[in-house]
């Protein structure tokens, strides 16, 4: 068997899949059980190459699988969520949940999530598996025990505008939370920014990223507000805003996922840990009503209300 090399592959991987728009609305179409290609077609106004593209992509990492069905003249196939993929789901919700609560104006367009045991429309919390309580980010470390450059080699152009396509459902029109979570520049220099890193230099480091395209990112990242720069009489150094601390959930979850990939038996090369408690970090969303467990088996989505609460 070959051995793994000692990288970053894991995140690497997670990235090339999910650093995408359209995967992950193609993912969230067959959550919502728009499960046949010319219903997830028609859904996302999504050219036929890309659609069969992502979808060759998603089958091939087991995240999806096939399923025939007949149609009167042929059999044609359909797209399931494998066990492999159902943790997305909450990766999906969290940037959701995300955009609903900073994005000015979304609040009210976008669905409730209403979880079935107490009958509440919520916002989901973050919390640890092993200990069954809310975290915030500062109490999560994550280390990376490798020191090369994360080398995004595959630059895919992460797909067009979604604009002007005459698409009108809510959950497709994600504009901000995919301009940053359907981007791999975004999400690694995110992950980085979480682990600490602060400065131009420090991010080349850890990445093999071009200093113009370093720079057009974190301006980027500074324009939407999940970062800011010069702060508290540094500069250059870079912070996470309370709007881009809010993006730990999600980015906790595509870490999980990779992690998750990682054979038990190899050590890791990404660490993630419940620093208070210090033992790994797993991550759940949580009812914070009645402390339950989300996911998709008991909840529910139901139209916004007038004022777009909760
Ligand atoms: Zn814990
Ligand atoms: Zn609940």
């Amino acid at each position: 068997m070959e051995k793994r090399r000692p990288t970053f592959e894991p995140l690497l991987h997670a990235l090339d899949l999910f650093g995408d728009r359209w995967s992950l609305l193609i993912l969230q179409s067959v959550f919502l059980r728009v499960r046949r290609y010319d219903d997830i077609r028609a859904r996302l106004g999504i050219s036929p190459t890309t659609l069969s593209a992502r979808l060759r992509a998603l089958v091939d990492a087991e995240v999806l699988e096939q399923a025939p069905y007949r149609t009167p003249n042929r059999t044609r196939m359909e797209y399931r969520i494998t066990t492999r993929g159902l943790p997305l789901w909450q990766l999906l919700v969290s940037i959701w949940f995300w955009e609903k609560t900073w994005v000015p104006g979304r609040a009210a367009e976008l669905p409730r999530l209403v979880h079935l045991d107490c009958g509440t429309a919520v916002t989901p919390e973050l919390a640890c598996t092993e200990c069954a309580t809310p975290v915030r980010p500062r109490e999560i470390g994550a280390v990376r025990n490798q020191t090369a450059p994360l080398s995004l080699t595959s630059n895919r152009p992460s797909g067009g505008s979604l604009a002007g396509k005459g698409i009108t459902d809510p959950l497709v029109l994600f504009h901000t939370a995919l301009d940053i979570m359907g981007d791999r520049w975004s999400i690694a220099l995110l992950t980085f920014a979480f682990m600490g890193v602060n400065r131009f230099s420090g991010f080349q480091r850890e990445l093999a990223i071009g200093p113009g395209v370093l720079a057009g990112r974190l301006r980027k990242l500074v324009r939407v507000g999940v970062l800011t720069v010069g702060r508290r009489g540094d500069p250059t150094a870079y912070r996470l805003t309370a709007k881009g601390l809010a993006l730990f959930p999600s980015l906790a979850f595509v870490l999980h996922w990779c992690q998750a990939d990682f054979p038990p038996d190899d050590p890791s090369i990404l660490t993630v840990r419940h620093r208070g408690p210090n033992h790994p970090f797993v991550p759940v969303l949580r009812c914070p009503r009645c402390g339950g467990l989300l996911g998709r088996d008991n909840t529910r989505i139901d139209p916004p209300t007038v004022g777009g609460n909760a």
